[in-house]
C-alpha cells in the first residue's frame, strides 16, 4: 500500500476529503442537484440519505465506529454530526492520539463509503465485523510502512492495545 508524507493512504485521505467539504453524492445531494432519486437512506429506508446519518448515525456505521473506538477511545457521547467527529479527532490527549484518530476516520469513512456503493449496487453490504477487519488490517499496514518514523513508531501498540 502507497502511503504519502503524513502517513495517510491517498485514496482514503480522498475520500475524507471529500465527505469532509459534504459532496460525496448521497441521495440527498443528487437530490439537490435536481436529480429524480430516491432521498431515503439505503441501509435504513427511514431516514433521509445524508452524510451525517450515512456515517454517523445509522446503526451498521455506529457498529463499524464502536470497534474502531475498542482501539482509539470513544467519544464522550455519540456523533450527533460532522463537527462533533473532527473534535472527537482533535481531541486527543497527545499528537499520536490525534494522527490515530485522524488515520482510522479516514479509513472508515473510505470502507463505509464503498459498503454502501455495494448495496446501491445491489451486493450485499459486509458484516461490520469484517469492515472492522478490513480497516484494522490497513491501519497495522499503514503503521509499519511509517515505523521509521518517530511519531508512527509508538502507533502500533496504541492501536494495538
Ligand atoms: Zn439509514
Amino acid at each position: 500500500m502507497r502511503c504519502g508524507s503524513n502517513g495517510a493512504v491517498p485514496k482514503h485521505a480522498f475520500t475524507m476529503w471529500v465527505a469532509n467539504d459534504d459532496r460525496l453524492p448521497t441521495r440527498s445531494r443528487l437530490a439537490s442537484w435536481g436529480l429524480a432519486v430516491p432521498l431515503t437512506c439505503p441501509f435504513c429506508c427511514a431516514l433521509p440519505e445524508t452524510r451525517d446519518h450515512l456515517f454517523l448515525s445509522w446503526q451498521y456505521s455506529y457498529d463499524v465506529w464502536s470497534l474502531v473506538f475498542a482501539k482509539c477511545s470513544p467519544p464522550s457521547q455519540t456523533f450527533v454530526d460532522w463537527a462533533e467527529l473532527l473534535s472527537w479527532i482533535r481531541s486527543g490527549a497527545s499528537r499520536r492520539k490525534i494522527l490515530l484518530r485522524k488515520l482510522a476516520t479516514q479509513a472508515v469513512i473510505f470502507h463505509l463509503w464503498k459498503q454502501r456503493n455495494n448495496l446501491i449496487h445491489n451486493n450485499a453490504p459486509l458484516p461490520p465485523t469484517s469492515v472492522f477487519r478490513g480497516i484494522d488490517r490497513e491501519m497495522r499496514n499503514i503503521i509499519s510502512a511509517k515505523r521509521s518514523n518517530k511519531l508512527f513508531n509508538s502507533l502500533m501498540l496504541l492501536w494495538l492495545q
